[in-house]
């Protein structure tokens, strides 16, 4: 627990050029929401979490980014920088698998996989990393599904002078190991959860010596470690409001590229997990919808093995399994359900985020299920037509907006969230194939 300010050890802006096309700020949708995302609740009183209960896990900077209401919140500069190496991405017309559909859409996608991790999560681990350092917090201790987490996590501590500890769900730490070499890489440290070296971790597996792992034991087991170590803070890297946020540099940079070309997108489609990457393409499109009548549909694509928004129920739950976090208002499938080890790992989440939960509800959104197979397939008529390999969870996305554009019958504007490229998942594409 940080209780003095200890100095900032976060970089100052190196004065390298941005393109003007990087956000300046990020863009929050509670602003424009017309009810209040409910709050997260301390789970003993079950009152509404104040900023001394999250204080010892994260820096007061991203607290306050919990809950916030103001539209916009600038972007520091020494994160756009960072930004800069691989922002703005790229939004792609898909003309080749427009002509493989024989479809009349327009399909356009915004392609998160040219971040020096393979995917958008860099887009919150950066700003994550540089708020922690500015508040004198020199390590990150964090879970990681399938790797990514981990992977940027890593990578944006090592640009921001920090340490990082991962620990990495069971199932995939033993499927894909080059993730654990990228954290490596990057200066990470990875460990298999649960592991020997927590309580939490301890207790899994005693219950459970075979146990696959689930990124809600993981959570505890990093939240853990964290809370006991005064220079430690503890790195989220879905669900929570300030990672939603840092992720719609995504959305409002797609919304200026479809501007800039004229087209207005009728139909989002973005895979979620834990909400993260749908929220930072969609989210401000919703905006532009309730501000100016704007009339975008968005199309949550999740596993149909780990359904939380198509089949959870939508109440308070705990982010992990050992209860330690806060309650989350969520879809949710239950702490203790695990997922079966499935390839897209980084959607293996019981929950969703609160505010993709509250966005469904108010119908601001709308879900659909897809079973593994009818995702890979999509991935590899993705591939063979654009070049591009989906990571597997994007491929969940690729899934609902190939089914949508066979079915138009109108030249209808459709855009894909290609949150990740798939070039560290062969083996699952191996597996199906
Ligand atoms: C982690 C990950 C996801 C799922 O996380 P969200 O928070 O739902 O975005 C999706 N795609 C890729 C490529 C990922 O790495």
């Amino acid at each position: 627990m940080t209780d003095s300010p200890a100095p900032s050890t976060a970089p100052e802006p190196l004065g390298s050029v941005v393109p003007s096309a990087v956000p300046t700020h990020w863009y929050n949708l509670s602003a424009d929401l017309p009810e209040p995302v409910p709050p997260a609740l301390n789970p003993g009183t079950r009152e509404p979490l104040g900023p001394a209960d999250l204080a010892p896990l994260f820096p007061m900077a991203l607290i306050m980014q919990e809950v916030a209401t103001e539209r916009y919140i600038e972007i520091p500069q020494a994160v756009r920088e960072v930004y800069a190496l691989w922002r703005p991405s790229p939004l792609i017309r898909a003309m080749r698998l427009e002509r493989a559909l024989g479809t009349p859409a327009r399909i356009y996608y915004k392609y998160e996989g040219v971040s020096p991790a393979g995917s958008h999560k860099p887009n919150t681990a950066v700003a994550q990393a540089y708020y922690n350092a500015a508040e004198g917090v020199t390590k990150l201790t964090t879970e990681t599904g399938a790797g990514q987490w981990g992977a940027s996590l890593s990578m944006a501590c090592a640009l921001m002078g920090m340490e990082c500890e991962v620990w990495q769900v069971r199932a995939s730490y033993d499927q894909k190991p080059y993730r654990r070499m990228q954290m490596e890489t990057y200066g990470g440290v990875c460990h298999p959860s649960p592991s020997e070296l927590t309580e939490a971790g301890r207790a899994m597996l005693a219950k459970d010596p075979e146990t696959t792992g689930s990124l809600g034991m993981a959570i505890s087991e990093a939240v853990e470690v964290a809370a006991k170590d005064p220079k430690a803070h503890y790195s989220l890297g879905s669900v929570l409001n300030h990672v939603l946020l840092h992720q719609t540099v995504i959305g409002q940079e797609a919304l200026a590229q479809l501007d800039e070309i004229g087209e207005t997108a009728d139909i989002v489609f973005g895979c979620a997990g834990g909400g993260s990457n749908l929220a930072g393409l969609s989210f401000p499109f919703l905006g532009r919808n309730l501000r100016d009548g704007a009339t975008t549909k968005v199309v949550a694509c999740e596993p149909a093995s780990c359904p939380s928004l198509t089949q959870g129920e939508y109440r308070y739950d705990f982010g992990d399994v050992a209860g330690l976090t806060p309650l989350l208002k969520m879809h949710t499938l239950g702490k203790d359900f695990v997922p079966p080890p499935i390839h897209a790992g980084g959607l293996r989440y019981h929950g969703m985020a609160p505010m993709v939960s509250h966005a469904k509800e108010l119908g601001l959104l709308d879900a659909i299920a897809i079973d593994q197979d009818t995702a890979f397939a999509a991935g590899l008529e993705f591939a063979r037509a654009e070049g591009i390999i989906p990571a597997p969870e994007s491929t969940h996305a690729v899934a609902g907006a190939v089914a949508h554009a066979r079915r138009a019958t109108t030249d209808e504007v459709i855009v894909i969230g290609l949150s990740g490229n798939g070039v560290l998942d062969l083996p699952a594409y191996a597996d199906y194939v």
